[in-house]
């Protein structure tokens, strides 16, 4: 018998549950992946991620390889060439991790539908893209939890799956037709500092990262802007290239401050997963209705291009946005204040800031992107819709001494700590010799037209 295994955000081969239910109920086994023209369409294939998944499929292939197997890589409508490498191969099945987006629905409803009139049955596996399946848990009266901190206990509470390893032999039929890869070469304008994808790249940057001490030290410096001490595994947690059930077991195994804090971040993932399942609307409509009367770019358009380009004459900010284009990538409290910058401050709908994002974060994910963003606007789940994050207070909290701006914006390299988060108040000819932009907005001024917009004057 034959099962074809459908590859989506689960690029590996270590606790793989689709596949290691394929190679235990079928003989042959066809790891298919689909370049969707579906996605590109909807503008989710950016150049930086384009290149992050060509690593990711490259290494896939290889491991399938080193197992007596290889990838097969199609183009072309999902379902339909799913369909046609069944019907070419004669599966009887079709093994599927469960995805939470209004995309990922459609595509399960429809391989369903389409593989149960040609008689193949397709399997779809839970708690293969989060650590713990959405729905999994819920809150009494609802499908899913609007709160973060009661989520987190009952997750914490779950009972995760032993690590699955990875197969040690995959045989492909012949016959099944698959295209070349499509490699990194082709990934033309991408960041300069982009990451190179792939589960042996992620499990590696994972051990290095915990033998280095950076999982203990999490809690601590997770904040530190200039610091960089977090994981940067987003990005092959995106892809599924790392497994989200095999760094939590990890991080427990490790125990400790650090790890517990670090879980509590694959937490949140889970918790934006399960939003999203619920309500695949709220990727682009907001999760509660604020009413607000954003800018859009035809009221807002200098704006907006000074956020985009760094040039908002706040150091904090316009150094993150930078960090931003230049890697594919941003720390996590960067993103906060900078999407809390452009919504609460110069009061720019979230959708523009979320597709700004969306272009360049390698990261880039319609779960955690689409409802962080709206977290910082006040639309989405935060139990404090109307704080307000000043961009001044947070840079001297989080890069006192102005490592992390004078890093992406040399403009302010030989400005001393004190001002460095300030450069308007430096001596006019000293500032006028900078060549650095004053800052384009007010923050009492902003803080004000916030309130009265929100009705909290
Ligand atoms: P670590 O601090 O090492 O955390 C470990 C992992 O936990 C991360 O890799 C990530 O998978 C997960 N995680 C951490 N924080 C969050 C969070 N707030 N929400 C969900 N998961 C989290 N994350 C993305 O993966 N993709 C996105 O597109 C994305 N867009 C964001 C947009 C905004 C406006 C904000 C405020 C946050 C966004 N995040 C996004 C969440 C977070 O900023 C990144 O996951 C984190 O900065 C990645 O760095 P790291 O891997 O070093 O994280």
């Amino acid at each position: 018998t034959v099962a074809v295994v459908l590859f989506t955000a689960d690029l590996r081969l270590r606790d793989h549950p689709p596949l290691h239910a394929a190679l235990r109920s079928a003989d042959e086994v066809v790891p298919l992946f689909v370049l969707d023209p579906g996605i590109h369409a909807a503008g989710f294939d950016a150049p930086n991620r384009r290149a992050f998944l060509a690593d990711c499929l490259g290494d896939l292939d290889d491991g399938l390889r080193r197992r007596g197997g290889r990838l097969v890589v199609r183009s072309g409508p999902v379902v339909r060439e799913v369909r046609a490498v069944a019907a070419a191969c004669g599966a009887t099945e079709v093994h599927l991790a469960a995805g939470v987006t209004a995309y990922a629905h459609r595509r399960e409803e429809r391989l369903r539908r389409e593989l149960g009139t040609a008689g193949v049955a397709l399997r779809v596996h839970e708690a293969v893209i989060t650590a713990v399946a959405p729905g999994a848990v819920t809150p009494a009266g609802s499908d899913h939890f609007a709160v973060f901190t009661p989520y987190s206990r009952r997750w914490s509470e779950q009972t995760l799956r032993t690590p699955l390893a990875a197969p040690r032999a995959v045989r492909v039929p012949d016959g099944v037709h698959g295209e070349p890869l499509p490699g990194r070469a082709d990934g033309s304008g991408t960041s300069p500092g982009l990451p190179p994808g792939g589960e042996t790249a992620g499990r590696d940057r994972l051990a290095r990262w915990t033998r280095s001490g950076g999982l203990d030290a999490y809690e601590e410096r997770h904040d530190d802007l200039a610091g960089d001490a977090t994981s940067r595994l987003s990005p092959y947690l995106h892809l599924g290239a790392l497994s989200a059930v095999e760094a939590v077991h990890r991080a427990r195994a490790r125990g400790g401050p650090g790890a517990e804090a670090f879980v509590r971040q694959l937490c949140w993932r889970d918790f934006h997963h399960q939003v999203l399942a619920a309500r695949p609307e709220a990727s682009w409509r907001d999760y509660r209705t604020r009413d607000d009367r954003w800018r859009g770019e035809d009221d807002a358009a200098g704006d907006i291009a000074a956020w985009r380009d760094g040039r908002t004459g706040y150091p904090i900010v316009d150094a993150a946005m930078r960090q931003l284009r230049h890697e594919g990538w941003m720390h996590n409290r960067a993103r906060l204040l900078t999407a809390s910058f452009l919504t609460k401050t110069l009061y720019v709908d979230w959708r523009i800031g979320a597709r700004h994002f969306l272009d360049l974060l390698v990261d880039g994910d319609i779960v955690n992107n689409q409802l962080n963003w709206q977290w910082a606007a006040g639309t989405g789940t935060d139990t404090r819709p109307h704080r307000v994050l000043n961009p001044t207070v947070q840079a001297k909290r989080f890069d006192p001494d102005g490592a992390y701006v004078r890093r992406w914006v040399p403009e302010l390299a030989d400005v001393d700590a004190g001002r460095i988060h300030e450069p308007w108040r430096l001596p006019e000819d000293r500032r006028t010799a900078l060549a650095y932009p004053p800052p384009i907005v007010d923050l009492a001024d902003a803080l004000t037209r916030f309130r009265h917009a929100r009705g909290r004057d």
